[in-house]
């Protein structure tokens, strides 16, 4: 696909921009904006309104209000009885004077100023003739500030990070918009904006960005543009995904399951559940089909998936085929060669393994074995892709974890003369609505229940000052012989100051806190030997507590692991708590999760609100954890509370991202934007593209699958 002009200014990185200096790129980066285009496309999750400045005598009580004056008074009291800490801080303006109060947060007093100016945000009580204020959001103003100027204007606010101030931010990401816009066009003709009532989508961005003095309407319709925006670029890989699955030629002819498939059931230690029963019939349909297979399996954490995809790998070698299984990481890789190995010896069928560090020799042998008559089973990394096209009569290709492979890498298992079936399958659980648009050109199949006899895990969140308590707890658990995982937030380069960082940390608890246990470190930065070593030994039992990084969220099986603490919790999302947690409880133990909420009470200079807002969030996020195991409940409660946008997570997660637009939601704008995706792809096709429409059009779609995306016929 070729690459535009616009494509590559939006992808340049931040710090292009005159006064965005190293440091504020890495705060940045922490915000998950690197380039232009994600700078773009940061939008402010609310707006602090300004038109609704008063002075304290034109409150109303009992509703909410931004009341201005100037500092008259600052006290810091203790109540007699109940000994609650107070905080008083009178304002004046024109004669009317408003007070605020808070209760324990002390800090609080030292902020103000007598004689500073000050707007309080929060709802008015009246109260012996003067407004009272509990617990107001405090904006703290410039001596120049005068509310005429500012009367009826909005300003953005954006979810910021420590030691990045939200009027800095501001004006930051002022700049990097300004830079920015003019790459991002327009690419939906004038007619098709005001037939379905769009503004114009760099207007709508530019109005997200600084609304001045647009009001709710404005700002709904700006919204409007993007949320559409955001599904057309979905649905333009959907369609066209789809297109290139019409023209696939399918070839493999797979029978239905017999001897072999009876055989390796029976040698199976357990018996499938309903829900694998019913996936595997779902799939056996598919393989029956003239059609190929393309099937999205969900399946939470230790739901069982791997049992039900070597089962239909073994119908396609049953049916004379070889099968392929890729996962993201030579660990997970390693695991699932070892699994099937164990299970296939049973019914002789061979197992392969292709990983990235093979040698020549092992390469060759690995090459020599594919030309064999007898059919196996093919594990590996990225690596298959390499071997892909040398392994003949490959009926079916199962891909674990799809959110780490790229759009680019799926689609070079499909460059083939003739496609396998595929099997998809992602321990992620997404809610139904939001896997249909993400994934709308496959289908879906669901292993809802877990095995039975599976005890769930107890999870507890806590605040720092109970860890000395958890340490006593996974001594406890490790005498045992059980086994713990302590997780940090992933150690980021460009926040040296990140106080927990799993390697620090791991310093202190193997001297200090566990001198007679045998700890382990795993995190991203490590050598990659190294870090398999110690997954190893963890495995092995040889290492009792595991100190790591995200890097184990990904289907690592330890069942004699019972403890899991998360350090940070508030900073992870539910979707990625949920994965982690996955890790333990996958045996027959009692296991153990304890969420360490670290939400700071006080937020030293950060934006006024914040701490109130973020800090009701997070304990409810974290409750949700404390209250059931099941993904499908958290996925849905992580969207309703945060948004599709921040479901994952993490950005990097792969998976594809929605910033505004819901589908639980926006129904509608779902399926005008389906309709605008296949008209201009149409018109593409027939070239009736004006050249300018064509390029911003190319831009977008660059700019949702990367350059490498190709589109069929291009
Ligand atoms: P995931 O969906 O996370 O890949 P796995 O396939 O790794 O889950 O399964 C988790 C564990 O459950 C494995 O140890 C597996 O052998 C076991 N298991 C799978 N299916 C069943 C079943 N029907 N009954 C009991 N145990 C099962
Ligand atoms: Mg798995």
């Amino acid at each position: 696909m070729p690459e535009t002009k616009e494509y590559e200014l939006l992808q340049r990185p931040i710090s292009v921009v005159k006064g965005v200096t190293a440091r504020r790129t890495a705060l940045l980066s922490r915000c998950g904006v690197a380039t232009l285009w994600d700078a773009l496309t940061f939008f402010p999750y609310r707006y602090e309104d300004y038109s609704k400045i008063v002075r304290p005598d034109q409150a109303k009580e009992g509703s909410e209000a931004l009341v201005y004056g100037k500092v008259l008074s600052v006290k810091a009291e203790k109540t007699f009885k109940k000994r609650l800490k107070l905080v008083k801080v009178l304002i004046e303006n024109s004669g009317s004077t408003a007070l605020g109060v808070w209760f324990n947060q002390p800090w609080i007093a030292d902020k103000f100023e007598v004689g500073k100016k000050v707007l309080f945000h929060g709802v008015c009580h009246g109260s012996l003739g003067c407004v009272q204020m509990t617990n107001p959001d405090v904006i703290y103003l410039e001596d120049d500030f005068h509310p005429d100027n500012y009367e009826g204007k909005r300003l953005p606010v954006y979810h910021t990070t420590e030691s990045l101030s939200q009027n800095v931010l501001r004006g930051i990401m002022a700049s990097l918009v300004k830079e920015a816009l003019p790459s991002f066009k327009e690419y939906l003709t004038s007619e098709e904006l005001r037939k379905n009532g769009l503004s114009n989508i760099s207007e709508a961005v530019a109005l997200l960005h600084s609304p001045n003095r647009a009001g709710e309407e404005e700002i709904a319709r700006a919204k409007r543009r993007l949320i559409v925006d955001e599904f057309f670029a979905l649905q333009v890989g959907n369609v066209l995904t789809k297109k290139v699955m019409q023209k696939e030629n399918y070839e493999a002819h797979h029978l239905v399951p017999g001897k072999l498939i009876v055989d390796f059931l029976n040698t199976l230690p357990f018996k499938l559940t309903k829900d694998q029963l019913s996936v595997l019939s779902e799939i056996k349909n598919d393989m029956l089909s003239p059609r190929p297979m393309h099937r999205l399996l969900q399946g939470d954490v230790g739901s069982g998936k791997t049992v039900v995809a070597a089962t239909a790998m073994l119908m396609a070698v049953e049916s004379g085929y070889n099968a392929a299984i890729m996962a993201p990481t030579e660990i997970l890789a390693r695991q699932h060669y070892e699994t099937l190995k164990k299970w296939c010896d049973k019914i002789g069928v061979d197992v392969l393994f292709s990983y990235g560090g093979m040698k020549a020799k092992e390469k060759k042998e690995l090459l020599k074995r594919f030309e064999e008559e007898k059919n196996f089973l093919l594990v590996g990394t990225h690596s298959l892709l390499h071997v892909r096209e040398a392994v003949p009569n490959l009926g079916l290709v199962v891909i674990d974890e799809q959110h780490k492979f790229g759009v680019a890498q799926r689609a070079m298992l499909r460059v083939a003369k003739s496609v396998p079936d595929t099997l998809i399958m992602t321990a992620t659980p997404i809610p139904r609505s939001l896997a249909m648009t993400l994934y709308g050109h496959l289908d879906i199949s669901v292993i809802k229940a877990p095995p039975e006899g599976r005890i769930p895990v107890k999870t507890y969140v806590v605040t720092p000052e109970r860890l000395p308590s958890v340490w006593n707890f996974i001594k406890k658990e490790a005498s045992l012989g059980h086994q713990a995982y302590i997780v940090y937030p992933q150690i980021d380069e460009s926040d040296k100051r990140e106080a927990k960082a799993a390697a620090e940390m791991y310093e202190v608890l193997s001297k200090k806190v566990f001198p007679d246990l045998k700890l382990g470190l795993v995190h991203g930065r490590l050598e990659k030997e190294e870090k398999e070593e110690t997954m190893r030994k963890f495995r092995d039992g040889e290492i009792s507590v595991l100190i790591c990084t995200t890097v184990i969220e990904v289907g690592v099986d330890v069942p004699n692991a019972s403890v899991m603490v998360i350090e940070d919790a508030q900073r992870f999302g539910l979707a990625q708590l949920h994965q982690l947690r996955g890790r333990i409880g996958r045996g027959k133990l009692q296991s153990y999760c304890v969420l360490v909420d670290n939400t700071p009470l006080e937020k030293g200079n950060e934006e006024f609100s914040q701490p109130l807002l973020t800090g009701m969030t997070e304990n409810r996020r974290l409750e949700v954890m404390a209250k059931t195991c099941d993904g499908f409940e958290i996925a849905e409660a992580d969207m309703e509370l945060r948004g599709p946008g921040e479901f994952f997570g993490e950005k990097q997660s792969g998976h594809p991202t929605l910033y505004l637009a819901n589908p639980n939601r926006d129904k509608r704008e779902l399926v005008l934007a389906k309709e605008l995706a296949e008209k201009m792809i149409e018109a593409y096709e027939r070239g009736e593209l004006a050249p300018e429409v064509k390029e911003a059009f190319l831009t977008r779609v660059a700019l949702r699958y990367g350059a490498e995306f190709t589109m069929p016929g291009f």
